[in-house]
């Protein structure tokens, strides 16, 4: 296994810069040059110089910051890291529901494939669903894959969100359970209370702050505790670890497979060989473009791959 200092030492050799999502293993995140949400790191394909992006994290987010940048070659170093969530939302189901619910704007999570993404009106993250919602002119809206995600949505929004499919979730965060946040308050009753919004509703109603993984760095540096108990995947503690936050697991089994699937073995591998190179059919990379690009117009923010 190759260490940190030798997978950055290649990485800078061959012109290549490392985006690792924050519940990636400890070491990879270390050998990255930036660590953040998916989003961040789509944005961060855009702005770096290198030509050539090694992501590491599952199939949508590599897909994404290819689809988002197609003059940089993306590579995704384990392609069999892919996302559960994401695959429980296929095209069929989109158009399912948009014969039952016709007229109504279909809002995709970033937690989707380009094939779904280019068939929604906007794609939006755990970060800004809401802010983006908030703003539709339609009281009903399609929203997937995550069935939690769309009732944290709705919820703050009092649209009514439909999910699709019906039953999607993240294996992970449905596994974390009001009493291991109960336990883990108990271990640690300084400590307050971060939760992603893909936890179920008893989860969230626990927190004393709901966000997305970068959301919650965010708050456990502002709202100025000693300790916070995370409710998410526990890649995120060690991000805070390296802040000097003080931090600990809702349940130390909130552990996604296929993002540890990731190595620094994979990504020195990727580098060497030049594999997997990332390619979205280009019809469905436009579209599914679009819809990142109409969530960014709405929410008035600049997409940093159209400033050139
Ligand atoms: S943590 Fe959940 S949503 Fe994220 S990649 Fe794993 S299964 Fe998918």
């Amino acid at each position: 296994m190759p260490t940190v200092q030798e997978v950055r030492k290649l990485l800078e050799e061959r012109g290549a810069v490392l985006l690792a999502h924050n519940y990636q293993r400890p070491e990879v995140q270390d050998a990255a040059h930036f660590v953040g949400d998916s989003l961040e790191l789509s944005l961060k394909a855009a702005e770096v110089d290198a030509k050539i992006v090694v992501f590491a994290g599952v199939d949508f987010m590599a897909e994404q910051a290819a689809f988002l940048n197609p003059e940089k070659v993306v590579l995704h170093p384990e392609p069999l890291s892919r996302c559960p969530m994401a695959a429980m939302l296929t095209p069929e189901v989109v158009k399912e529901y948009k014969e039952k619910y016709p007229g109504a704007p279909l809002v995709v999570y970033v937690n989707s494939l380009a094939e779904v993404k280019a068939m929604a009106d906007y794609v939006v993250t755990s970060a800004n669903a809401v802010a983006l919602v908030s703003q539709l002119d339609a009281d009903t809206i399609l929203f997937g894959p995550d069935r939690h995600l769309a009732e944290y949505v709705a919820e703050r929004t009092g649209k009514s969100v439909v999910p699709l499919p019906e039953l999607g979730h993240c294996p992970v965060h449905l596994a974390i359970t009001p009493s291991d946040v109960e336990r883990a308050k108990r271990e640690h009753p300084a400590a307050r209370v971060l939760a992603h919004p893909e936890c179920v509703r008893a989860v969230r109603a626990m927190a004393d702050f709901v966000g997305s993984t970068s959301q919650m760095v965010r708050a456990a540096r502002e709202l100025g505790a000693r300790e916070y108990v995370v409710a998410t995947e526990v890649g995120l503690l060690h991000r805070l670890a390296k802040l000097g936050v003080e931090a600990y697991p809702a349940s130390p089994y909130a552990v996604c497979p296929d993002m540890k699937k990731i190595t620094l073995e994979s990504v020195a591998r990727a580098v060497l060989e030049g594999r997997e190179v990332v390619r979205v059919d280009p019809k469905i990379a436009e579209k599914a473009r679009r819809a990142v690009e109409r969530a960014f117009e709405l929410l008035g923010v600049s997409a940093p791959w159209r400033r050139s």
